[in-house]
């Protein structure tokens, strides 16, 4: 099956799905809810998004330079830094400081970049014992299942199906509230960071003045990640970057008011790197892996890189028709809703991909809420032409607006034919496009055209 197959027979089950629309729009509505009021934090918000914007725009036109000032601050605060051009060379290179290190227990935090390089499924592949410890994140891996956001990880399920999950996996009471089920995360997750050798976590932001990484967070499990164990792994896109230390009191607040709606996130760490001679904490050894994987495809296209600009807040995801119609899953991709379909196409192909960037209504509601403004319908539109222009339109779609086309150009043409043959026409073609779920619209008997002949009497 190809890639857009799976996505279609995915779409199909979750749009239909009662069920996951009425818990996605309960998340949903409580996120919009507390985004309200976090939004009124910014005495100009509008300013505060063009300035966001105009810095990720500049780091993205400079990263070359913006990342060697990085790399040499970050060096000599003394830290590691592993470049990966892909997701290959990003494992190749954690196997091996895990051996070097003689690793056997890990713990990670939430990052969808260690998603997109299957690192969960690498490590079990390795014996290494690794717990996500951001309790959304703990439930899916627990599930077996990919996340569903890229901020709320969890939102699709509900209190009773994560009850359900942990009675199966842990002997849990299956009525066991929320407030249990943290507690018994947190006891549960408490011994697996005292264990743990490495702690494995993302980077929100890379300051380039600095050398410095910012993680943000609201359980304070990226922290312990980052200071119990005696080695800390941090994976980044090279995207991440940001000029200064201060620019954190723009971009904190947000990626706060539009990630989860807060004004601002309960714990936010700047890591400078491993423990200092004077300090009596932190890793021994820090390592950051700096990640390419298709980000540099997005940068030489000039129309799409501004998609780069993105600081994963997941708000587009929020409004989007599409995502809240088919849910995380159906995309079947590490990124979804708008932004996943802006850069997946672009990151891993656009034969393979393009369909994601059709499945939208360009209704523009993810431009509109973007913090730092990408105009991500125009992208999506770019990829579409870009697919046309290398001529990866699927056949039959390309006969049907041929067709199509000729068809709404010549006022003889559409007139030929009674309804009764187009709607035969209608049920013999296009049913299967349709779907099981939807009536296919009726051709009436008489077109308003001729309608509008009988009534005025012109030919
Ligand atoms: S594209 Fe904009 S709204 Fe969507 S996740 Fe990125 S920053 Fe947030």
């Amino acid at each position: 099956m190809t890639k857009a197959q799976e996505f279609k027979q995915q779409s199909e089950q979750t749009a239909f799905d009662t069920a996951l629309h009425h818990k996605l729009q309960n998340s949903i509505g409580q996120y919009q809810h507390k985004h309200l009021r976090g939004r009124e934090q910014f005495a100009d918000l509008e300013l505060a998004k063009t300035r966001a914007s105009g810095l990720k725009q500049k780091v993205i036109e400079n990263l070359d330079k913006y990342l060697i000032e990085f790399e040499s601050n970050y060096i000599k605060n003394g830290g590691k830094l592993i470049w990966a051009l892909n997701a290959e060379e990003a494992l190749k290179e954690i196997e091996i400081i895990l051996q070097k290190h003689n690793i056997n227990c890990a713990v990670k935090s939430k990052s969808m970049i260690s998603e997109e390089i299957h690192l969960n499924e690498f490590l079990k592949a390795k014996n290494i014992d690794c717990p996500e410890t951001d309790l959304g994140e703990f439930i899916q891996q627990e599930a077996g299942e990919r996340p569903f956001h890229i901020v709320t990880p969890a939102m699709h399920k509900s209190k009773e199906e994560i009850a359900e999950l942990y009675k199966q996996k842990f002997g849990t009471p299956a009525q066991a509230s929320p407030e249990e089920i943290t507690k018994f995360t947190r006891e549960y997750l408490r011994k697996k960071f005292y264990l743990a050798d490495i702690g494995i976590t993302g980077a929100n932001f890379l300051i380039a003045d600095a050398g410095a990484i910012a993680i943000t967070e609201n359980e304070g499990n990226a922290t312990l990640s980052v200071s119990m164990p005696r080695i800390h792994i941090a994976i980044a896109g090279i995207e991440k970057i940001i000029p200064s230390l201060n620019d954190l009191d723009l971009f904190w607040p947000l990626l706060a008011t539009y990630g989860t709606g807060q004004k601002l996130t309960a714990y936010n760490s700047v890591i400078f790197g491993p423990r200092q001679s004077h300090e009596v904490d932190g890793p021994t050894d820090m390592y950051l892996i700096l990640l390419d994987n298709g980000r540099t495809n997005i940068l030489e296209q000039p129309e799409q890189r501004r998609a780069l600009n993105c600081i994963r807040c997941g708000a587009c995801l929020n409004v989007c028709p599409v995502y809240t119609t088919i849910g995380g899953h159906a995309y079947g991709t590490t990124y979804s809703g708008p932004i996943g379909k802006v850069i997946t196409p672009l990151m891993k192909g656009l034969k393979e991909y393009q369909h994601l960037s059709s499945a939208s209504s360009l209704c523009g509601k993810c431009t509109e809420v973007c913090p730092v403004k990408i105009d991500l319908h125009n992208l999506l539109l770019h990829n579409r032409k870009e697919a046309i222009q290398q001529g990866l339109q699927p056949k039959a779609e390309k006969v049907t607006w041929y067709f199509w086309k000729s068809a709404m150009l010549s006022r003889k043409k559409m007139n030929k034919g009674s309804a009764k043959v187009k709607n035969f026409m209608l049920q013999t073609f296009f049913k299967k496009t349709w779907g099981e779920h939807r009536d296919l619209p009726v051709v009436a008997e008489k077109s308003f055209n001729q309608l509008m002949r009988e009534r005025t009497g012109n030919r």
